[in-house]
């Protein structure tokens, strides 16, 4: 059973092609007590006429000494569409993290579709856009 632990919710880069503010919501999430991934979450102006978050999802173990190369991520974005919540793959260009040696290894969009992993991402991008309040409520207010 996956658990949601958001940090903070902090104010990032205006976006480039608006030049509107941005806010950005991260944190870990937990399974069964254990640290599983790190995810940030970047809401999208909603200027743009759509509710729109983008999001980096790291797997992997987040413990003090770890080496960031065993961990792998890949960059998701949920957008509402009629009411419904569509989740896709982008690419490693478009996180929203820019340290991203921190992450990982960051998956381009075929290489995350097709890797045993696909599932988990899917599944811990759902769980924060439930249960982070912050992104819950910019995607589904
Ligand atoms: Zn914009």
């Amino acid at each position: 059973m996956l658990n949601v632990e958001p940090g903070a919710t902090v104010n990032v880069e205006p976006c480039r092609c608006c030049g509107k503010d941005r806010r950005a919501s991260f944190g870990f999430v937990h399974d069964h007590g254990e640290t599983v991934a790190f995810y940030y979450a970047a809401l999208e102006p909603t200027q743009h006429g759509e509710r729109s978050i983008v999001t980096a999802v790291s797997l992997g173990d987040w413990g003090h000494e770890v080496d960031p190369s065993t961990r792998c991520a890949a960059v998701i974005r949920a957008k509402l569409v009629n009411g419904e919540i569509e989740l896709t793959f982008l690419e490693p260009a478009d996180s929203p993290v820019k340290d991203r040696a921190m992450l990982g290894n960051v998956m381009s969009k075929a290489e995350a579709i097709a890797s045993v992993a696909c599932d988990r991402f899917i599944e811990i991008a759902g769980a924060v856009l439930l249960e982070d309040p912050d992104v819950n409520e910019h995607i589904a207010r």
